[in-house]
């Protein structure tokens, strides 16, 4: 891509493990030598000479041209994504969604085919139900842990395999690898929505995955601040579906919350370690509660799908989902007690965040929808933040006492 090259300034270096690629992967300094990765905030870029512009558009030239295409700030979280995940080529994008419906639509035209598991994260859900058939895109949904249904909804016109796993809010697990294999033999492209895995605990394209995307507005961030999303997959895939789509259509990330995203992929690492250990203890303070009918999550040997979590994740989660025994009411006599614990629908946040599915995140779905996907009027689903975990405990503790 014309006017990105210039920006792999340590392209000969070694390759560093993902802690360390998180706080210096892709920085590009300036000729100031900054410590701290430079803000970039403007839309355009000049010329020394009309030969130089002429020279630049036809891509003969490195540099850059217009920040919808790309920005030297929003480049640098480009490429540190790509070393952390391991992808050869990457597109930031305004938020989550507008990753997920890049990637999708990219790829696409009337008549296509689409196959998803059923549980998503509820835009994605309105993105390949509802945009894409008014595209003329179909679509059908299935049990994700079922490989079965995967086989049998291939059609001779499939062309994209989408999933997210851990899935929201249940945080049942999706085989990737056996489901990237279907794809590949139906001559689909699987992606990848790995939001809830964060990019230390899965990687997708190791597994098979062609794309991954995120909404780095979750963990990325993680500290509640800004909205931002990504693609990644082959350099290959991106040329011929992604750059021109993304340069035109314009959902490009703001340069401002590319640095933002930046300073959080500096401390990832350690608020993931944090929100999954505290995370695993609050699981299990759970499971023993007499007011807890039951738990779901990712690291506990009684999640049903631990055997697949153990295949392909290397860290639990920092989600933990529960059924309070009795249904709407106590889980709402459970949320209203809540003293340090806050009521809302985001998550991957550095503070502990709950919410209650049901009425809220997937409000939207028929009654029959969300038996199908587990969400009952009792499912409480918790966003562990990097809190001291005793204090977490504690307002645990009493708020189910009010119960
Ligand atoms: C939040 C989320 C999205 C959407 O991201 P935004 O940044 O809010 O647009 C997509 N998928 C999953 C799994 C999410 O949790």
């Amino acid at each position: 891509m014309a006017g990105i090259e210039m920006l792999k300034s340590n392209e000969t270096k070694k390759t560093w493990r993902p802690a360390t690629e998180m706080v210096h992967g892709g920085t590009a300094r300036s000729g100031f030598g900054e410590t701290s990765e430079a803000l970039f905030l403007t839309q355009g870029f000049v010329y020394d000479s009309a030969e130089a512009a002429e020279a630049r558009f036809k891509g003969e030239e490195p540099g850059f041209i217009y920040s919808r295409y790309a920005n030297p700030t929003t480049r640098m979280f480009e490429e540190r994504m790509m070393l952390v995940e391991g992808a050869e080529d990457a597109r930031a994008t305004a938020s989550g969604m507008a990753a997920v419906n890049s990637a999708i639509q990219c790829q696409v035209k009337a008549g296509d085919h689409i196959v998803s598991s059923r549980a998503l994260f509820g835009s994605c859900r309105y993105v390949v139900e509802t945009v894409m058939a008014r595209a003329g895109v179909s679509c059908t949904f299935v049990d994700g842990r079922n490989l079965d249904e995967w086989q049998a909804a291939v059609r001779p016109e499939t062309k994209v395999f989408f999933m997210e796993t851990p899935t929201n809010p249940t945080l049942e697990m999706i085989d990737i690898a056996a489901v990237a294999e279907i794809a590949h033999a139906a001559g689909a492209k699987l992606v990848v929505d790995n939001v809830f895995a964060t990019p230390l605990f899965q990687k997708p394209l190791e597994l098979g995955a062609d794309v991954v995307v995120y909404s780095a507005t979750k963990h990325i961030d993680g500290q509640g601040r800004c909205l931002g999303g990504i693609v990644l997959s082959s350099k290959d895939w991106i040329e011929e579906n992604l750059h021109d789509f993304f340069r035109h259509t314009g959902p490009s990330l703001s340069p401002f919350n590319a640095w933002a995203l930046l300073k959080g992929l500096e401390t990832l690492p350690l608020r993931v370690k944090q929100a999954t250990s505290s995370a695993a203890r609050i699981a299990d303070y759970l499971a023993g509660h007499s007011k807890v009918a039951t738990v779901l999550y990712p690291g506990r040997d009684d999640h049903p799908d631990a055997a697949v979590a153990k295949k392909q994740m290397t860290g639990g989660s920092t989600l933990v989902a529960f059924e309070l025994k009795g249904g709407k009411t106590e889980a709402f006599d459970f949320a209203n007690g809540l003293d340090l614990v806050l009521l809302s629908n985001n998550l991957g946040d550095a503070k502990t965040l709950t919410t209650h599915p049901a009425t809220t995140t997937h409000k939207n779905l028929t009654p029959e929808a969300r038996a199908e996907l587990g969400i009952s009027d009792a499912l409480m689903r918790l966003s562990v933040g990097i809190e001291d975990v005793e204090d977490l405990l504690e307002d645990l503790d009493q708020a189910l006492a009010r119960v």
